[in-house]
């Protein structure tokens, strides 16, 4: 009876792999086809074991094509339990939207299928994967011997889109200029209406500028309100609206412009901070990063300053 009662909890946490309890995703159900593994949306800890971001799961005749595989080859299995929950069709091709660790360190738990990225996404990991493994391996407290960061080889450069039939799906591959990331990559399913957006959408989490490009960024917002879409997928956080797209360009472009009205009046950042109204992203998770988003913005305005 102990047993049992052992067994349900487990089966409560989550499941287990190598002794590590990983939460469950949401599944969410666009059409026939395309699904979403909505991951939890705190930051990488010891609870979540790296597990922080939403997947896609695009189920095409022959085989499924992933969006995002999560942030270790632990959380990259955890993934492929939950699409095996969906199909059994085999995952064929992964798709990285960014270079940052959580979303793409499970790559090595789906060696064999083809790697699609950004060129400068596979550049930045090449650059930087033994750096984002540390900082995963630091925020769950533990090592992580089985993650390999893993490049994809099929890669499309900035500025592009390009529309491919896999598997019976037509996808459109979009590179626009750096907005989350230098190297960021959307994938858009036009006959299933829906954009797979990375980082450059989140909802219920402040975005990261850290590594971004404010300017671009509103303009890549504005941009995926031109597309015919009605499934927005973030990065984190719940399915998005138009309205909920809308909403987070108003609040990065009034952001961006109290930062350089500061900028221009001569305030330092920690007045910009002080002035600013951030009462959108105080309340959501991960708000600590508004220090770093205040000092990236003022960089990117700074840098401006001396081309105008
Ligand atoms: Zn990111």
């Amino acid at each position: 009876m102990r047993r049992l009662s052992a067994l349900i909890a487990l089966i409560a946490l989550g499941a287990a792999a190598h002794g590590q309890t990983f939460p469950e995703p949401r599944t969410l159900k666009i059409n026939e086809r395309v699904y979403v593994l909505l991951g939890p949306i705190q930051h990488a800890n010891r609870f979540n074991q790296g597990y922080m971001i939403n997947s896609t799961v695009i189920v095409g005749d022959k085989g499924v094509i992933l969006v995002d595989s999560g942030g270790s080859d632990e959380v990259g299995r955890h993934i492929a339990a939950a699409v095996r929950r969906i199909t059994d069709k085999p995952v064929t091709h992964v798709v990285n939207t960014h270079h940052h660790g959580d979303h793409y360190l499970g790559n090595v738990a789906f060696e064999g299928a083809t790697f699609i990225s950004s060129e400068m996404c596979r550049r930045m990991v090449l650059e930087t994967g033994p750096e984002w493994l540390g900082i995963m391996e630091r925020d769950i407290g533990r090592k992580l011997p089985g993650t390999k960061p893993l490049a994809a080889e099929v890669t499309y450069p900035e500025g592009t889109r390009t529309e491919t039939l896999i598997h019976g799906v037509r996808v459109v591959f979009w590179v626009p200029r750096g907005s989350h990331t230098n190297g960021d990559l959307l994938v858009h399913l036009p006959d299933d209406k829906a954009l797979v957006a990375g980082d450059v959408l989140v909802s219920r989490v402040v975005p990261t500028l850290q590594d971004g490009f404010v300017k671009n960024w509103i303009q890549t917002l504005d941009e995926i309100q031109a597309l015919d879409v009605a499934h927005f997928v973030p990065g984190h956080g719940d399915l998005m609206t138009l309205r909920d797209v809308a909403g987070l360009r108003d609040a990065m472009l009034g952001f961006y412009s109290r930062v350089k009205e500061g900028f221009r009046s001569g305030q330092s950042e920690g007045e910009i901070r002080t002035s600013l109204d951030l009462s959108i992203w105080d309340k959501l998770e991960r708000s600590y990063v508004i220090g770093r988003n205040i000092n990236r913005a003022y960089l990117e305005i700074e840098a401006d300053s001396f081309n105008e």
